[in-house]
């Protein structure tokens, strides 16, 4: 079969490969709709997790069944399904300690374009198929499936590790289409002022419609000042931190109140360490407490996410400002990506 792959670090290109094979408990899908991720082009052009070599790309999409395992018990070939971007080993002991997302190492259950082949193939495997794949009910089109494969289950663990409580002031740092599914998440969770952070156009006026109440750019001076003069010299209950790099946490810590939460989303490609602002996080004593995390998948997660689309409580399709068609556009919609043009939010190759 064909697929679009990293074929070393900085170079990508088509190659083919063995379809891959179905295990007891796993299932072949043959994808509907992709999408390709800001992970993707930190993965490829900044080598962040090392060397692969002949990995097809892509953590993105939705689907139909085209074989099951024999003990697979709720899918069958045919069905059109939506798929999480991390597919845990449900019955590992980091599962059991309720981080699925570690199973069997750290970061481990990221398997698509991380430990195998992703979903930019003619066909992809995924493992734990009853655990890991969910119905695609059909009001929900397949591009708006792939906005919830990543986008809205990883914005919204941003909300989660932030702890994000009614009447919360909230920082956003990061509107892209992971920063915005934050504040959408941040709206959805009762916070009352919502400072996003960012500068592209369409995001910013994306983020408005999400819930966003004040926009800061981080090019027009210090995030923190920014934020502390919008709040009263108070500062922020929670902060998400969903672009950026190492030095985001700096003025996160700064804009947080004592007894606050970051949580982190952000995949930190590049910088050896993050440095935290000794004296505003309290002398060591702040209680301010910083998280980071990658989503965990499953799914339940999926079906519920899925049902706000399906009730109207979420609207995904702001997100999606370039459209293709055809497997031979993944290479068009990845460098967007990687170029981020000013008008980008999210490309979608339905196929
Ligand atoms: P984008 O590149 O589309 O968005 C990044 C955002 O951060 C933009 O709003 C950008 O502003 C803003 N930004 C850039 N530089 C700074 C800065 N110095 N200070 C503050 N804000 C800045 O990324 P995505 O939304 O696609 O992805 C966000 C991150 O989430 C990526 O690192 C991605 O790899 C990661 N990710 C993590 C996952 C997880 O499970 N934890 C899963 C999926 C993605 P501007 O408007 O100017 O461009
Ligand atoms: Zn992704």
């Amino acid at each position: 079969m064909k697929g679009y792959a990293m074929l070393e670090i900085g170079k990508t290109g088509w190659i083919e490969k063995e379809r891959p094979v179905c295990g007891p408990r796993d299932a072949i899908i043959k994808p509907l709709a992709v999408s390709p991720c800001s992970s993707d082009v930190h993965t490829v052009w900044e080598g962040a997790i090392g060397q692969r070599h002949n990995m097809i790309l892509g953590h993105e999409g939705c689907g139909i069944v085209d074989e099951v395992g024999e003990f697979v018990e709720d899918f069958k070939p045919g069905d059109r399904v939506m798929v999480a971007a991390i597919t845990p080993d449900w019955s590992s002991l980091e599962a059991q300690a309720g981080f699925p997302m570690h199973s069997g190492g750290m970061l481990a259950g990221w398997k698509f374009s991380n430990f195998k082949d992703g979903v930019f193939g003619e066909y992809f495997h995924v493992n734990d198929a009853d655990a890991n794949l969910a119905h695609l009910p059909d009001s929900i089109s397949p591009e708006e499936a792939c906005m919830l494969s990543d986008m809205v289950p990883t914005g919204f663990h941003g909300v989660e590790l932030a702890d994000i409580k009614f009447g919360d002031t909230v920082l956003c740092i990061g509107i892209g289409p992971v920063g915005l599914m934050a504040v959408a998440g941040s709206n959805l969770r009762g916070a009352s002022q919502i400072i996003a952070v960012g500068t592209r156009p369409n995001c910013v006026e994306a983020a408005k419609f999400y819930g966003a109440t004040d926009i800061i750019s981080y090019k027009d001076g210090d995030i923190a000042e920014q934020a502390l003069a919008l709040t009263d010299g108070k500062g922020v209950d929670r902060v998400v931190i969903a672009g950026g790099g190492v030095e985001t946490f700096e003025p996160a810590v700064k804009a947080l109140k004592p007894g606050g939460k970051i949580g982190n989303v952000n995949y930190l490609g590049a910088g050896e360490y993050i440095s935290i602002p000794r004296v505003e996080w309290g002398v060591g004593m702040g209680h301010k407490q910083i998280i980071g995390g990658l989503m965990p998948g499953g799914r339940l997660r999926m079906e519920k996410l899925a049902k706000l689309v399906e009730l109207g409580k979420l609207d995904v399709t702001h997100l999606i400002t370039h459209r293709f068609n055809g497997m031979d556009k993944i290479e068009d919609a990845l460098y967007l990506m990687k170029d981020k043009p000013k008008d980008l939010i999210k490309p979608v190759v339905v196929l």
